[in-house]
């Protein structure tokens, strides 16, 4: 342990944002830079407290006091092997996870506490700065063929894991370029793609093989996916967005958020935005909230990357809507310390200016003459317990129209798209429409395993990491009998 008096000593203290007004004008990250010495500080908090909920906190069970003390010993190769024996894409998680560890610091029964996603981002970006991540090429090939469908994180952690077993690992992606939702998805003022291309750069230089633009099932059909390869690993994610299918849908300015976001990310990377997200062409041209009354439907964190994205575009005004009621402001009763947190989540995009309201239902999209959208007619609910289970019930007297040209459809996502390579492969689904699998291993091909969203359905990063890497230990022992790939800390506590 560090410093024994460190949680007496110093506040928790995170890195300075930018200030909203000069932010909303670019779509570069919005912490500004934090020296060591500051890092170090907060690492001299964690208390060594012997019974590390964090570990059991984060989906991956990183070693958490551990990378602290080396922190606060400045022994930054050190902090960065124990990081990196645990999570591939620290620099992801760093900036990105919403820190179920800290929600079950110890520290934070009754004191603010340890700033381990900032510490976790820092030991990152210290050790790429200083040269310690560097390519870890196999000694030995064990000759077996992988194949991987989707580059997400789920995608990139099973290759990073499968090469280090010395496999041969190609990764397909229907996107023009290498990511998954890290590159087309998240906003690019929540992490910036270079992260990527340097992460990228070292996988590639240890053998990995990328293939973007190839969307498998239609470009590589699933026969010769099956044929050539020793093992396949499915990580294509859950792409199908909940629809909103109330009268006036067939409007013109109603799209699925991630539309609207990963053109936003294309522009960003002065790529076409012609070709969706899912590969496909798209018609409709330019999504731009500039100068429209925007309304985002669905309260989440998908919704708010909405709201950052059209203050950055200019928008007339910029209003989040949620069908549940308001969150508590502090941590419901329900989930108490080590679990997460039910409570209201200011992000950093509602700090650049948005109405957020709840307990609201989109009745109708109103069109113009022109078959544009021009209101939502909305109505307020109360929600009520009938037989334990609580429903909304439309408050009397509440209907009206709000003016909207832009509404962004952010409810979530269904399942994976089932038609074309699933289908094609003859995977089973369960109840949700997610890949059926036991271990991570499908239910009807042996060889065929599966990942990240599009296994456990719409969830975080970090999970995926966790997915991809837990899949890559299956994939290893089907193929050799044994695995020599580092098994996961149990995770207890659950967060999507
Ligand atoms: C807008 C948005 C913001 C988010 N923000 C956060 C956040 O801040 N923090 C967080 O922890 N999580 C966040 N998430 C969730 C997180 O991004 C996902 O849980 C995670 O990326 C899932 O990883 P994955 O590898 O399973 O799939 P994905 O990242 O979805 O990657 C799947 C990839 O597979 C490709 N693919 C699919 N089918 C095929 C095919 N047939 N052939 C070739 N390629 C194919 C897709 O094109 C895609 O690139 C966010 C999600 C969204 C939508
Ligand atoms: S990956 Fe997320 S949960 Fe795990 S230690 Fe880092 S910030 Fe915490």
């Amino acid at each position: 342990m560090g410093k024994p008096t460190g949680f007496l000593e110093f506040a928790r203290e995170l890195p300075k944002k930018r200030d909203p007004q000069q932010r909303i004008h670019d779509y570069r990250e919005i912490e500004v830079q934090f020296a060591p010495q500051d890092t170090q500080r907060q690492a001299a908090r964690c208390m060594d407290c012997g019974t590390p909920f964090c570990h059991s906190g984060c989906p991956l069970g990183n070693i958490i006091p551990e990378f602290n003390d080396a922190v606060y010993e400045q022994n930054w190769a050190y902090a960065y092997e124990i990081l990196a024996s645990t999570n591939n894409f620290p620099e992801f998680t760093g900036r990105i996870c919403p820190a179920p560890c800290e929600a079950s610091c110890v520290l934070g029964i009754n004191k603010p506490p340890v700033a381990i996603e900032f510490i976790e981002k820092s030991i990152a970006e210290e050790a790429f700065k200083q040269g310690y991540v560097t390519p870890r090429i196999p000694t030995e090939r064990t000759g077996k063929q992988i194949a991987i469908v989707g580059s997400g994180p789920a995608g990139l952690a099973a290759a990073a894991q499968l090469n280090k077993a010395g496999h041969t690992v190609t990764v397909f992606e229907r996107a023009d370029q290498i990511g998954g939702l890290l590159r087309y998805g998240i906003p690019d003022f929540k992490l910036e793609k270079w992260t990527i291309d340097r992460r990228l750069a070292i996988m590639e230089a240890e053998g990995i093989i990328f293939k973007p633009g190839v969307n498998v099932g239609k470009d590589l059909k699933a026969n010769d996916l099956l044929n050539d390869f020793d093992a396949i690993m499915l990580t294509g994610g859950s792409t199908v967005p909940r629809d909103l299918p109330i009268p006036g849908r067939e409007l013109k300015g109603i799209y699925p958020a991630m539309q609207f976001l990963s053109q936003q990310n294309k522009r960003n990377a002065e790529r076409p935005v012609e070709v969706d997200h899912q590969g496909e062409t798209y018609t409709d041209g330019d999504i731009l909230a500039t100068g429209k009354n925007v309304v985002v439907i669905g309260g989440g964190d998908t919704g708010s990357d909405c709201v950052g994205t059209s203050n950055r575009h200019e928008a007339a005004s910029v209003t989040q809507i949620e069908l549940m009621p308001m969150p508590p402001q502090e941590r419901a009763e329900s989930t108490p310390w080590p679990n997460w947190p039910m409570m209201l989540r200011t992000s950093t995009s509602h700090e650049e200016g948005c109405e957020r309201q709840w307990s609201i239902n989109t009745k109708e999209f109103i069109g113009d003459e022109n078959g544009n959208l021009k209101a939502l007619r909305l109505v307020d609910l109360t929600w009520e317990n009938k037989n334990g289970r609580m429903q909304m019930v439309e408050l009397p007297g509440s209907e009206r129209d709000v003016p909207c040209e832009l509404a962004l459809l952010a409810a979530g996502f269904l399942h994976p798209q089932h038609n074309g390579l699933l289908d094609d492969l003859g995977v089973d689904y369960d109840e949700r429409g997610n890949v059926k699998a036991v271990k991570y291993q499908t239910t009807t091909n042996p060889k065929v395993f599966v990942a990240g969203d599009m296994r456990r359905g719409q969830s975080l990063v970090v999970w995926a990491i966790s997915e991809g890497r837990e899949a890559a230990r299956a994939a290893d022992c089907y193929l050799m009998g044994e695995t020599m790939l580092e098994a996961k800390a149990v995770s207890m506590i659950s967060v999507e």
